[in-house]
């Protein structure tokens, strides 16, 4: 497959979109990013690199964050974690309290804010160092030492962060949480505020893609079958209320973040990552979205 030209084609193709969409205004450091950016960067499992733009500034990665903390939550605790978290798409915003109330404290998805909160919680609780170790696995997963939090964005967005706080209480009301509720709230912003670029991104979905080898970064493992059922919620839960439109257009399982990237893949072939810092409505990349629905529809290639 000629990926270079694909992407250079797409490129062009999404260029018209540079103007549309808006910043995350609820998080003052995010609302401060030059919007004018695009980047893509695809690794096939063969071990091939393909880019076009803005693939070396880093960004905050924000709600793909949560696909790295699932990852860990599995590895250290296994089905146990379903206790507390489910596994159905929830339809409804990625901050949404409504539904929350309506079940009782167990959050639809481990990829919506209640559910990547519950599974910040169990990280506090099983991690050693839980910093330091989310941090060594990410490092580990994207093969760059340099990839860190960044405690500014993190910080700004407690300060705005009374949603999530919300959130955060009524999980501790019913009883989904064993820590201390700022203690949870610090370490899930900490998660989001992570930075990677498009290739950084692109390197650290490549193991939930390539399936001949095993998925073990340090002291975070994971089998066939969990890697397997992580790209399903991906699928199914990885764009919030955007989720169905998302699959429509695209065909590839994918997490999104309100920093605007989207890392995704094609199972036993590639991953992708794209950055655009444009939102629409649900809190997706413009360009990103657009991008991805070219890609699967010029190469052919989907999971459908
Ligand atoms: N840190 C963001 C929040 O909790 C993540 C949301 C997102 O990226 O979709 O609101």
């Amino acid at each position: 497959m000629d990926y270079n030209r694909i992407l250079g084609e797409i490129a062009t193709e999404v260029e018209p979109l540079r103007g549309e969409g808006r910043l995350p205004e609820y998080i003052p450091a995010l609302a401060r990013v030059n919007p004018d950016r695009f980047g893509i960067c695809l690794l096939t499992t063969g071990g091939e690199r393909f880019e076009f733009g803005d693939t070396g500034e880093r960004f905050s990665i924000q709600s793909i964050t949560k696909v790295f903390s699932l990852s860990v939550a599995l590895s250290l605790i296994g089905e146990e974690l379903w206790q507390r978290v489910g596994k159905e798409p929830s339809g409804s915003a990625f901050n949404s309290l409504i539904q929350l109330e309506i079940d009782h404290g167990i959050p639809r998805n481990p990829f919506i804010n209640a559910g990547a909160i519950v599974v910040a919680d169990v990280l506090l609780s099983s991690l050693p160092s839980p910093e330091a170790d989310y941090m060594d696995f990410l490092r580990r997963i994207s093969g760059d030492q340099t990839v860190d939090y960044n405690r500014k964005v993190a910080a700004s967005e407690r300060e705005a962060g009374y949603v999530n706080a919300a959130i955060t209480n009524m999980l501790k009301y019913y009883g989904n949480l064993t820590n201390d509720i700022e203690d949870v709230l610090r370490f899930y912003f900490l998660q989001c505020s992570v930075e990677m670029n498009c290739r950084q991104l692109a390197q650290a979905f490549l193991p939930f893609a390539d399936r001949n080898r095993r998925f073990e970064f340090g002291n975070v493992s994971l089998t066939y079958s969990q890697v397997k059922r992580i790209n399903a919620i991906m699928q199914t839960c990885g764009f919030y209320n955007d989720a169905g439109e998302y699959s429509y257009l695209v065909g590839l399982p994918g997490k999104s973040g309100v920093g605007g990237g989207i890392g995704a893949i094609y199972p036993c072939h590639y991953s992708v990552a794209t950055w655009s810092p444009r939102l629409n409505g649900k809190g997706n990349s413009v360009m990103g979205i657009k991008a991805l629905e070219l890609l699967t529809t010029y190469t052919h290639e989907s999971i459908f």
